[in-house]
């Protein structure tokens, strides 16, 4: 193995691929940012219970994917496998839900670890923005986080997604299905581990993707079926106001998502570039979580969309992003002199609020241009010892190709003027 190796399952950002994530996770969050939900940080690992209880032990997150570790002094702690339960843990640990402003909107963005069998678009490590709304049963909150997602994905210009929607019913509803859906795999031809799932999460059974597994589930017990009025009435409500948003979805019937805690409306953006992997994001109503994890009632939804392959998607639509450089002046100094002052006036610059960067080492005029070429700087400043001691610097405009003398104290005033 070689000693310049990131660990297995997992990838490191770097220029120029970099500016696309971060470009990404900005798209993601800038329409959340304008309604209304604030930033939320919290720890990159917990106690290793929030997310057994939060999650469900039943699930694959839990069972076998979690970097679970104990401390020095004890502790069992896992690295976060997701960010729902975190985000609720805190927003309860902080008592939001108390400040008399429900729902508590958040949103967050940040690292997410599960030891998964690595392959294209799924990793050991990836990365996440999310939004959760805690504390309100309303349709309208469920269809706003929805139209935000989509609106997110259109903004970096991704059209090839789609949003699954399904209904997962209630604490009163689901278990009665829950029962009619185990009596009915109970009778199939499964395997083991397939049969010890039906004991504990029979919904996942549907969600199993081999054919032969499909094909005895053609006649299982519907969802839709079992749905008790208040769950139909609320689902319906989402898809009419999802509808007049004009935000179009496919229902799903089979659409369950791989953890314990959701109920009602969950739903899926996927993307057909992707193969495989193909979810981009997902989420849903999660009203027994905060009772899950020792809190009180508080009915909500969130959604948690994937940043790495966001950017996997954009690269199968072939979208490049219009990312600006960063740099708009490049100053290449020749001489001992030279760098000193430059870099006087490369600070000032910067000061001014003018990116500026500065040819270090002592390069030669040929490289340091290629590397002010490479910057993507509109204009290079150089200088001599002959402008020193005539008081100018020489300003080229990289685009035009034109150059002229300006006085060094009137650099900064002239560069803000032609910058805008
Ligand atoms: P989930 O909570 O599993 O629905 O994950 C939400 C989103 O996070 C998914 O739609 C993916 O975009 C992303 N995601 C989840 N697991 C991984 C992974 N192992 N590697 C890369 N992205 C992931």
């Amino acid at each position: 193995m070689s000693t310049f190796q990131a660990p297995k399952g997992t990838y490191d950002l770097t220029p120029p691929r970099s500016a696309t994530f971060l470009a990404v996770r900005e798209a993601i969050a800038a329409p959340l940012r304008d309604s209304g939900y604030g930033y939320i940080e919290t720890p990159g690992f917990e106690n290793v219970e929030l997310f057994a209880r939060g999650v469900g032990e039943s699930t694959d997150i839990v069972t076998k994917e979690m970097y679970t570790l104990t401390t020095r002094g004890g502790d069992q702690l896992a690295l976060r496998p997701e960010g729902t339960a975190s985000v609720l843990r805190a927003a309860l640990e902080a008592n939001l839900h108390k400040a008399g402003n429900l729902p508590v909107k958040l949103w967050y963005s940040g690292s997410y670890y599960r030891y998964e069998r690595p392959q294209a678009g799924r990793y050991r490590h990836f990365s996440q923005v999310g939004a959760e709304a805690i504390g309100t049963e309303d349709p309208v909150l469920d269809a706003e986080l929805i139209i935000l997602a989509d609106q997110a994905y259109r903004s970096l210009g991704l059209r090839q997604f789609r949003i699954l929607l399904n209904s997962l019913g209630d604490k009163g509803c689901r278990p009665v299905y829950r029962e009619a859906l185990q009596t009915f795999l109970r009778d199939l031809d499964l395997d083991e581990e397939t049969r010890r799932r039906i004991e504990i999460n029979p919904l996942r059974v549907l969600d199993d993707k081999r054919a032969d597994v499909q094909k005895q589930l053609t006649d299982a017990p519907k969802l839709r079926d079992y749905l008790c009025d208040a769950c139909k009435a609320y689902h319906e409500e989402v898809r009419a106001l999802l509808t007049a948003a004009g935000v179009a979805f496919e229902d799903d019937e089979k659409l369950v998502r791989g953890l314990d805690y959701y109920t009602r409306t969950t739903f899926e953006f996927v993307h057909d570039g992707l193969g495989a992997q193909s979810a981009v994001g997902g989420g849903g109503r999660y009203d027994g979580l905060s009772e899950m994890i020792g809190g009180p009632e508080l009915p909500s939804v969130g959604w948690a969309l994937g940043v790495d392959r966001t950017v996997l998607a954009l690269e199968a639509e072939g979208i490049e992003l219009d990312l600006p450089y960063t740099t708009s002046v490049y100053a290449v100094p020749l001489g001992e002199e030279a760098r000193r002052v430059l870099f006087g006036v490369v600070t000032g610059l910067r000061r001014a609020g003018i990116a500026a960067d500065f040819a270090f080492g002592g390069r030669g005029l040929k490289g340091a241009m290629k590397s002010a070429n490479r910057s993507g700087a509109r204009y290079t400043l150089v200088a001599g010892e002959r402008d020193l001691a005539e008081g100018v610097v020489q300003l080229k405009d990289m685009e035009s190709g034109e150059q002229s003398a300006v006085p060094l104290t009137e650099v900064a005033a002239e560069l803000t003027k032609r910058l805008g």
